[in-house]
């Protein structure tokens, strides 16, 4: 299955290790069984966070103690960067916001600020283990934004992301301040897995809404990068659970629970982290509907409520806490008798054989999750019943565990009376159907189990075809590249240089009658005018206007509307290149696109002499997106006889002449010039600047690609900042 001996880096949050005694011993975490499960050869590199001071020569004495197949890399922090970054953001901020509690999400900007740069961090350290063929698996919301930054570094890694919590629906996720850079840094993954189908088409939503870009079946495109998308539901160690519950030390801790409570007939269990996303008041509220409408089962029902504490010096859990001892203190104190306490409240962790022995004990298992992205303790209940008389799981329909129990019941546990009620029916079903239902789950969970999760993710990652970047970074940390130097030299320093506009020369602007050259650009463009070695073409999707107001007075050539209309800097005239009469679709095309104008606010109409453009940037967005679909639809129908290109580019839909192209154009600029004694350099970012790039890679020029994206140039380059660095370079080299 897993031929390749590739190594697996796996990247979670902290390291899945514990410290007792000094000593540094593996967890027993349901992600490293289910890693450890599987039958593979590849060898295993686990890497994530350790916080503290000066921890590292002992840390890493201790760890070189540690016997394990799995080799540790910890990644140390300090603990005040720790507890921005986990704490300040991605408790306060991303677990109640996935969550759909926004009202917990406390948003502050530094914190913000150190979750990125700690995710960066990590990405940075991760960049100097990995080796070619390498895979890397990250864990979780803590690290959403590793993938980008990982991609960056390394483009031809091949990384998987897997998201342990909900995503939420659009509408909650657009509140996220930073929902952009969120998106944008997990789609730096080449797949992303989720528990639920719901999660996936939610985030899908969100890319839509928050992007703009409309994803295709399981896969999303952006910046030319394609991300997979996949649903792989978690599941348990079925193995471990049935020895556990299966154990002497369960079977002893299991007669104890039933001495103690003797009179009891039914017992209902919760198990769950002290958390607000887990429903406790609604559990607790649900049971007293049920304690009042079946005033029969008082005195012969408890319900066995764990809870584990968790973020315990956090006023939002402290009040929590408050409320939920109020609560079961009240439901006793009006249902209680001497020798009957409704709840059994616990607040304190237990061992695995004494949650085994509750599971076993119990009748029920309740869960009322508002939100879970899993919910294992479903799983766990339901592998460690005994086949004699197994119990029934009534489980929030909220919790990422419905896609798996087909026989649970299913609640919506903001509805009480129908809690109430599902309590009620649960404990009067007969064993046959409760051992019907518990089989099908138990022998579900057999064949499901936390490795087939695990091996079902990582086939599908290996399967991924990484577009192979063969483009060399140029950066403005390191020098310009020995090659691009030579070649230069090579020709006495005689240079044509091929300059796209937006998004090379000037940032991309909101507005475009905005984006115009800077000081430090006019300065250097009109450095290579002067000298008689230069040649510079300045090659756009823009109207020959608007060139000809930015480079008056330089004596440079340019192209306009992507080639269709050239301007000849020796003769001072504009000619045009191509040769389909526009009269045949420009008047109509026009109607349609003012017809949109005219309907969507703030749109308009760009006339070019071969080309037209409908904008949205400043529209309502997402009328706008609609209306921009229909249009590319309703111009590709209507115009698909005449010789033209229909292109939706960022917030725009423009039609034109199909023989306006960048690289058609370089075909005849080179052959009607003869630059054969000049090294000839093009960089641009944007699609249309791809087919000038093939053009020129056949004519042996140097391409260089601004932008994280896959091309087919040579080179590239960050962002349009280190273009000017990179031109300065070059001037100096002169
Ligand atoms: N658990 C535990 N000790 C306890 C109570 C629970 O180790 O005292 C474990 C339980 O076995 C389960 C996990 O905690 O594996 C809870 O996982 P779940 O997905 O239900 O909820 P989460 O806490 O991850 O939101």
């Amino acid at each position: 299955m897993f031929d390749k001996k590739n190594r697996w880096i796996i990247v979670s949050n902290r390291l899945p290790l514990e410290v007792k005694n000094d000593e540094i011993i593996r967890g027993s975490g349901g992600l490293i069984t289910a890693i450890t499960g599987i039958d593979s050869a590849n060898p295993i590199l686990w890497a994530g966070l350790v916080p503290g001071e000066d921890i590292e020569n002992d840390y890493l004495a201790s760890l070189k103690k540690l016997k394990d197949k799995i080799q540790y890399h910890p990644i140390f922090i300090k603990k005040k960067e720790y507890h921005k970054y986990y704490n300040g953001f991605c408790n306060d901020v991303l677990w109640p916001l996935l969550h759909y509690e926004t009202e917990y999400v406390r948003y502050d900007l530094s914190n913000w600020k150190t979750y990125i740069d700690v995710n960066k961090k990590i990405a940075r350290n991760l960049s100097t283990l990995i080796a070619k063929d390498d895979i890397v698996w990250i864990h979780d919301f803590h690290l959403l934004l590793v993938p980008k930054f990982l991609k960056k570094i390394k483009p031809n890694c091949k990384i998987g992301f897997f998201l342990h919590v909900p995503f939420p629906s659009y509408e909650i996720f657009r509140q996220l301040p930073m929902a952009n850079h969120i998106l944008e840094g997990v789609l730096g993954a080449d797949l992303i897995g989720f528990h639920d189908y719901s999660y996936l088409r939610y985030f899908v939503s969100s890319v839509r809404g928050v992007l703009g870009i409309y994803p295709t079946k399981m896969q999303i495109e952006f910046n030319q990068h394609q991300t997979k998308l996949g649903v792989f539901p978690a599941s348990i160690n079925y193995q471990i659970f049935r020895e556990i519950s299966k154990s002497q030390e369960t079977a002893l801790l299991m007669d104890k629970w039933k001495q103690s409570s003797f009179e009891i007939e039914k017992v209902i269990l919760g198990v769950d982290r002290l958390d607000y996303t887990k429903g406790i008041d609604l559990k607790l509220k649900a049971y007293e509907v049920f304690l009042e409408k079946y005033p029969q089962w008082r005195g012969r029902i408890q319900l066995l409520q764990l809870a584990t504490p968790t973020r315990t010096e956090v006023p939002e859990y402290i009040n929590l806490k408050n409320e939920i001892d109020m609560a079961v203190g009240r439901i006793n104190g009006k249902f209680g008798t001497a020798n009957y306490v409704p709840i059994k409240y616990m607040f304190n962790f237990v061992t695995p054989s004494e949650l085994a022995a509750l599971y076993a004990h119990a009748d029920v298992l309740l869960v009322t999750s508002k939100r879970d992205g899993m919910n294992l303790v479903a799983l766990e209940y339901i592998v460690s019943q005994n086949n004699d008389d197994p119990g029934v799981v009534i489980l929030s329909e909220f919790t990422g565990a419905v896609s798996h129990l087909s026989e649970a019941i299913s609640i919506n546990p903001w509805n009480i009376y129908e809690t109430a009620d599902a309590i009620f029916h649960a404990i009067n079903i007969p064993l046959s159907e409760k051992a019907r239902k518990n089989n099908i789950m138990k022998k579900f969970l057999f064949n499901y189990t936390a490795t087939t999760w695990a091996q079902r993710f990582m086939q599908e990652l290996e399967a991924y075809k990484v577009v192979d970047q063969k483009m060399r970074h140029i950066s403005s940390e390191e020098n310009i590249p020995l090659e691009i130097q030579t070649a230069i030299k090579n020709h006495h320093n005689n240079l044509l240089l091929l300059l796209d506009y937006d998004g090379t020369l000037t940032p991309i602007r909101s507005e475009p009658s905005k984006a115009l050259l800077t000081l430090r650009a006019r300065r250097l463009i009109h450095k290579f005018a002067i000298t008689q070695k230069v040649d510079v073409c300045i090659i756009s999707g823009r109207d020959r206007d608007f060139l000809k107001r930015q480079f008056e007075n330089y004596n440079v050539y340019l192209a306009a509307e992507h080639g269709a209309q050239f301007y000849n800097k020796s003769k001072g005239k504009w000619m045009t290149l191509v040769t389909d009469h526009k009269k045949k679709w420009y008047a109509s095309a026009l109607k349609i696109m003012l017809d949109f104008a005219n309907m969507v606010p703030s749109s308009y109409v760009e006339r070019k002499d071969y080309a037209i453009c409908w904008h949205y940037r400043n529209s309502p967005v997402e009328f706008a997106r609609y209306q921009a679909v229909k249009l590319r639809n309703e111009l590709e129908e209507l115009m698909r006889n005449y010789p033209v290109n229909v292109i939706s580019g960022k917030k725009v839909v423009e039609i034109k002449d199909h023989s306006a192209n960048k690289g058609v154009f370089l075909r005849w600029f080179l052959n009607r010039y003869d630059f054969s004694d000049k090294a000839i350099i093009a960089i641009g970012d944007d699609a249309t600047d791809e087919s000038l790039f093939k053009e020129l890679n056949s004519n042996k020029g140097i391409t260089i690609k601004v932008g994280a994206a896959n091309s087919a140039a040579t080179y590239r380059m960050d962002e349009h900042t280190d273009v000017l660095w990179f031109l300065e370079k070059i001037d100096q080299m002169l």
